[in-house]
């Protein structure tokens, strides 16, 4: 309502009742009693008010009564409200339209939506979620999301609050042999979405693929050995012929790549080993001060390291983890940075503890790496100098492997590196990981 309205609603009243007053005194005048014309008067006037009041208590509080139609500043008290009344009922259909257009969309969703409050209970799911997660519409609203998916990595992921980016497979809880892919979106008051998607197709193309590599590798090996085998032989022929000596060069040079293709075989079946889930491989306790120790010493026997190592070992640290993907770490990132640090240089390998968990990093002052290349290292197959030498033991599928091994274990690696300088590659375990050494 306007404001010059409203003056002039309540000037009307206060003329109105400045009239019943004169009212009342000229009639209590003419019948001699003035004070109880007045009192009378006024007492009128507060029923009055007093009726309209009540009514529009009542029309409140009991929806349905509508109050009449009042006189004075009561009519248009009364139009004000209705108008309100009749804005808020359009507000509620346009909501509850948009709320019911929301509904019917994401239940048309082929991806399952899950609305969770702040303690993590169901508030709302479409029809693919109810499928997907086998959830009743009746039963399971208001139950705690982690009581109905009962998989232990849900509810620690649940549980991390990540920002919406990460995500996570686990088997349907409709049928296990397909793939959910779940993901929690935080919005609003410290409510969550959760969105889940079935990704059984790509997981088994992923199966398929990862078997083809594994069975491919596994059927080259053979005739490969053969190859290098007689190879060794020729070598040794040419070496000691004279009319062979032309053959030489070129034999050695087919021994040096198939050595390379050796290897790289061998690494596309370690990668396809550690790219399975690989969940069911027995969890251990890992020595991880001995396993340090023995690799490096393994690489300066072999001849591969004769750069100066400086150990930084909490030897009262230990890991729990499974056993061969840890030395697969270990062994990987010794090795690279043995291979691309000069034999001059130094390796720096730590094992220490910090507030985030437990820390593995191998420093070297070799060439370090330009930043554009840093964040496709663990690419398959990327390497930075893609020219260098064969016989360099380098297959760029090192750190591929050191990934997979390391997201196994809830892990991380990070790479901090500057040309000229040198690289410094750390993994990151959580701290649920970390065990204490036994005495040896
Ligand atoms: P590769 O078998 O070629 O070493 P990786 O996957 O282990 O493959 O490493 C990928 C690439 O990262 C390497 O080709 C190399 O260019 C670079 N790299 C890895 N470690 C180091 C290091 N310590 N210093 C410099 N470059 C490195």
């Amino acid at each position: 309502m306007p404001a010059s309205d409203l003056q002039r609603v309540w000037t009307a009243e206060l003329l109105r009742l400045v009239g019943w007053l004169v009212l009342a005194t000229l009639v209590g005048l003419a019948a001699g009693c003035t004070t109880l014309a007045l009192l009378i008067a006024l007492a009128i006037y507060l029923a009055g008010h007093l009726l309209y009041a009540f009514q529009l208590h009542r029309w409140l509080t009991a929806d349905r009564v509508e109050p009449s139609d009042g006189v004075g500043v009561w009519r248009d008290i009364y139009t004000e409200l209705h108008r309100l009344k009749q804005r808020n009922r359009r507000r509620k259909k346009r909501l509850k339209n948009i709320v019911s257009e929301f509904q019917a969309s994401t239940a048309a969703l082929p991806d399952g939506a899950v609305v969770l409050d702040r303690r993590g209970r169901i508030n709302w799911f479409n029809d693919a979620a109810a499928a997907m997660l086998t959830l009743q519409a009746r039963a399971d609203r208001g139950q705690r999301i982690v009581n109905l998916i009962r998989h232990p990595r849900f509810s620690s992921f649940l549980a991390a609050g990540h920002g919406g980016d990460a995500e996570l497979e686990i088997p349907s809880p409709a049928n296990d042999q397909d793939t959910l892919l779940i993901r929690i979106v935080p919005y609003g008051n410290a409510q969550r979405l959760l969105i889940a998607r079935d990704v059984s197709n790509r997981k088994r193309q992923e199966i398929t693929r990862r078997d083809f590599v594994a069975n491919a590798s596994h059927e080259l090996r053979t005739p490969l050995t053969v190859l290098r085998g007689y190879l060794e032989m020729m070598g040794e022929e040419t070496d000691q012929s004279k009319a062979l000596s032309a053959w030489q060069q070129p034999i050695a040079e087919m021994h040096i790549q198939s050595q390379r293709m050796g290897r790289i075989i061998d690494s596309l079946l370690r990668l396809a080993q550690v790219e399975g889930e690989n969940l069911a491989q027995r969890q251990e306790y890992i020595d991880v001060p001995a396993m340090l120790e023995g690799q490096v010493e393994d690489l300066q026997n072999s001849g591969e390291a004769s750069q100066e190592f400086v150990f930084d070992i909490d030897t009262s640290l230990a890991l729990y983890g499974r056993y061969s993907e840890i030395e697969s770490v270990v062994s990987n990132l010794v090795a690279n940075a043995a291979r691309y640090t000069p034999a001059t240089g130094q390796i720096h390998v730590v094992w220490c503890q910090d507030d985030r968990g437990a820390c593995l990093a191998v420093r070297d002052n070799g060439p370090g790496i330009a930043s554009e290349h840093l964040h496709r290292l663990t690419e398959r197959f990327y390497r930075v100098d893609k020219g260098r030498k064969a016989s360099d033991g380098g297959t760029g599928l090192g750190l591929a492997i050191v990934k997979h091994c390391l997201e196994h274990h809830e892990s991380e690696l990070e790479v901090e590196s500057k040309l000229g300088e040198g690289s410094a590659f750390i993994c990151r375990f959580p701290r649920q990981r970390i065990l204490s050494r036994r005495a040896a």
